[in-house]
């Protein structure tokens, strides 16, 4: 596929990650057709993207017909249907196998059997996502770093099935988004969550053994390591609930113990304190 046949975009699931894959691919001219869970929960994504938007048009970093232009091309939807129109399809629902396999299904029902279906995921099998649809060669990982527009990274990973084709689209996508991308096999957890989620992992459980207070951890890895945020800190940012879903891939995976999810973080989840994204995890946050 040429990518710049590609006019219109499906994002599946509209929380942090695909609101902002939204906002950049309308950025960059396309229309995005935004579809959750339902149409009322699309129809708030958007208003929320407006919000942000609206903050950068305060801020002189957006002007603010470029702000309509990027609202007008946002269109939410509750049903498969409206992803009719895409040539590209990003799913971005929760880090759940089987939620993603069932919707990778309908998608293969209800986008065009010429259309690239890409998923967000941070560590579940493309191979097998793509093996949900009859057409695993057009199945791949697109995987954004949070904030999406922000960050620069985008790590395309290959499944077993995955073609050149599908491959040399995806990548030339995630450039006229304006990202950077490596590539990555197949493999639990791909590059970054492979060498991220042990890390924040373990920062779980020098909190849980009482090495330090939640403070102390961040401000040791973030000046002791030179890294710009805590530890804690950012798997605040991720969602706890989604690091926990990631460490349990690699854990059940990989089959190797010095993946076991910390059960702090399991606590944490289990109580609903998932991060900044509900106002609690490990540091409270003002919900506006
Ligand atoms: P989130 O909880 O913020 O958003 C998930 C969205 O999916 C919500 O809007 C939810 O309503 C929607 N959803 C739930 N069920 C759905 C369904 N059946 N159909 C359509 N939408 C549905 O999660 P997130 O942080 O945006 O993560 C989404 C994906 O991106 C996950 O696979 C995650 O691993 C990956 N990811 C997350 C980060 C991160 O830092 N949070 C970074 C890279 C990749």
């Amino acid at each position: 596929m040429d990518t710049q046949s590609v006019k219109t975009i499906g994002v599946v699931g509209t929380g942090q990650m695909g609101s902002g894959i939204a906002q950049v691919a309308a950025h960059v001219g396309l229309d995005v057709v935004l579809l959750d869970a339902s149409l009322d929960l699309a129809d708030k994504a958007k208003a929320r993207l407006g919000d942000v938007l609206g903050k950068l048009v305060a801020k002189g970093k957006l002007d603010g017909k470029s702000r309509d232009q990027v609202m007008e091309r946002l269109h939410p939807a509750g049903e498969y249907q409206a992803l009719v129109s895409c040539q590209f399809v990003i799913e971005a629902a929760p880090e759940n196998e089987a939620l993603k396999l069932q919707i990778f299904q309908s998608l293969d029902r209800h986008v065009p059997a010429d259309s690239i279906l890409a998923s967000n995921t941070s560590s579940i099998s493309i191979t097998k996502l793509g093996a949900a649809t009859k057409r695993p060669d057009k199945v791949i990982g697109m995987h954004f770093m949070n904030p999406v527009p922000l960050m620069k990274l985008v790590e395309v990973v290959r499944g077993l099935a995955t073609s050149d084709a599908t491959f040399r689209a995806t990548a030339a996508l995630a450039e006229r988004f304006g990202k950077t991308t490596v590539t990555a096999r197949d493999i639990p957890g791909f590059i970054v969550n492979r060498v991220l989620i042990p890390l924040l992992n373990e920062a779980c459980y020098t909190l849980y053994e009482g090495l330090g207070t939640v403070e102390d951890i961040d401000k040791g890895v973030k000046l002791g390591l030179n890294h710009p945020m805590g530890p804690l800190e950012l798997a605040d940012l991720i969602g706890l609930d989604t690091c926990l879903a990631i460490a349990e891939v690699l854990h059940n995976e990989l089959g190797d113990d010095k993946y076991r999810p910390c059960p702090l973080l399991r606590q944490y989840v289990a109580a609903g304190w998932y991060g900044r994204k509900v106002g609690r995890g490990f540091y409270k946050y003002d919900q506006k």
